[in-house]
């Protein structure tokens, strides 16, 4: 890696005038703060100064003190950029994006740190032996810009779901998304016009974990960015109508040892049984897991039978209402290809607490030797009542109360962020779902609209 202040030089040199240290804050809202390039030396050493209130700050910009670590104004975070991870911006030229590691003023481990919770689940992975892959799908809804911020999407594409014709609509930005995201480093799996009204969908192909997050918040601005240059705006939500279909953004991992895929497997026995271990890991803690990858109110809404979202815990093979979607390789795909897709995950998800607690419950599973019931091949919301309760069939939490027992009932989930971290994460839900208890669920969507 080039020296800081070469960088810096080459930077200016090329046009650039300010370095984006981005980072993601509980409620999953990235959120940034410009360094002049010419000071790039300095902070690369000694960071920009934050407030420590990220921690406890709402979905809606309000911060909320009701976490004994940060109760008062009082107290300084330093942000340092990833510069391994330094991207000139491609839509935003005058500008460089790193990924922001929070410390302590001493620059001791700060414990509300979510990148770092993500970086020691990948060390505690390694120790045992094992490396995990990752990669997001991310769906948005493309808008034309100018509405209401507050206000309901007005679409920009008008279907059909899955078709040439669609795209043909948002057909700039979709030319710029692509190029911006090669020019940004950010390799695609494929883009089409998803199912829901307006919405668009584009794959990230699968990486290590840090920098898959990583990735997805670099995706998120490249997405915006190519959005504004066509005169659109993009929405990013779980949710943008509180009955329509959802924007999830599946995780999909994979887990190996000494370069094998420990989910190799076929469509028939499924997953070999270290791969069964992971699976069943994760479907012990799902509840638990969803807590930190579909967070919000509108998380909540978007898990719901018959959207393909997940709304029951269970895993099935290439089953698409299924929470846990196994996808085995195949020989024209081969072993390396398989993997599971994780479905209740979404926008509002912080991307490294997200992953981190994914990788906690599926590797304690491998450890433990986790158990996998039979694969569930059907769409459970279709059964009555009855059948889903004699086949112990749990719905995935449903209110911001139950959300936050299944969080507060897993050790191992708890444990992936410790007390600090945990405690202010809790607090800020419990300030979003106070502040959505008083609102219909209309206005709670358009709230969410623009935040990520
Ligand atoms: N839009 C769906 C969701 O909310 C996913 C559709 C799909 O399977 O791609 O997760
Ligand atoms: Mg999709």
């Amino acid at each position: 890696m080039m020296e800081p202040a070469a960088l810096a030089r080459d930077l200016a040199a090329s046009g650039v005038s300010g370095v984006m240290i981005v980072w993601a804050d509980n409620n999953g809202i990235p959120r940034a703060r410009i360094a002049p390039v010419d000071a790039l030396p300095a902070v690369s050493e000694r960071g920009v100064g934050i407030t420590s209130l990220f921690a406890v700050f709402d979905t809606h910009d309000m911060i909320t003190f009701a976490h004994p670590g940060l109760s008062t104004p009082s107290g300084d975070v330093r942000l340092l950029p990833v510069l391994e991870r330094l991207t000139r911006l491609a839509g935003q030229p005058a500008l460089a994006w790193a990924p922001g590691r929070q410390v302590a003023t001493d620059g001791s481990v700060w414990p509300y740190d979510q990148r770092g919770v993500l970086e020691a689940q990948v060390r505690r992975a390694a120790e045992a032996g094992l490396e995990v892959r990752a990669g997001w799908e991310i769906e948005f809804a493309v808008g034309v810009a100018g509405e209401d911020p507050t206000g309901v999407l007005q679409g920009a594409h008008h279907g059909p779901a899955y078709s040439s014709r669609a795209l043909l609509d948002v057909d700039e930005f979709a030319g710029t998304l692509l190029a911006d995201f090669a020019a940004n480093g950010l390799p695609v799996g494929q883009l089409h016009a998803e199912y829901g009204p307006a919405q668009v969908e584009v794959s990230l192909t699968p990486s290590d974990p840090v920098t898959a997050a990583d990735r997805q918040l670099l995706a998120r601005q490249t997405i915006h960015a190519a959005a504004r240059a066509h005169g659109l705006q993009v929405s990013f939500a779980p949710l943008i109508s509180a009955s329509g279909v959802g924007n999830g953004w599946h995780l999909h991992t994979s887990v190996w040892r000494d370069g094998r895929n420990l989910l190799a497997g076929d469509a028939e026995r499924g997953p070999g049984p270290d791969g069964a271990g992971y699976l069943g890991g994760l479907l012990r803690d799902l509840p638990a897991v969803a807590a930190l990858t579909a967070p919000s109110v509108p998380s909540l809404t978007r898990l719901r039978p018959g959207y393909f979202a997940g709304a029951y815990v269970f895993w099935g093979v290439e089953n698409r209402e299924a929470t846990l979607r196994y996808v085995p390789g195949s020989s024209l795909l081969g072993a390396d290809h398989a993997n599971v897709e994780f479905k209740a995950c979404d926008a509002s998800a912080n991307p490294y607490l997200a992953l981190a607690t994914v990788i906690a419950a599926g590797t304690a599973g491998l450890a433990d030797g986790a158990t996998l019931d039979e694969p569930i091949q059907s769409d459970p919301g279709t059964w009555s009542e009855q059948e889903r309760s004699t086949r112990g069939l749990a719905r995935l939490p449903a209110t911001p109360a139950d959300q936050e027992a299944a969080l507060l009932g897993s050790d191992r989930i708890r444990a992936v962020l410790g007390d600090d971290l945990l405690g202010a994460f809790v607090a800020a839900r419990r300030s979003d779902a106070a502040w959505a208890a008083e609102r219909t669920p209309d206005d709670v969507v358009a709230a969410h609209l623009w935040r990520y």
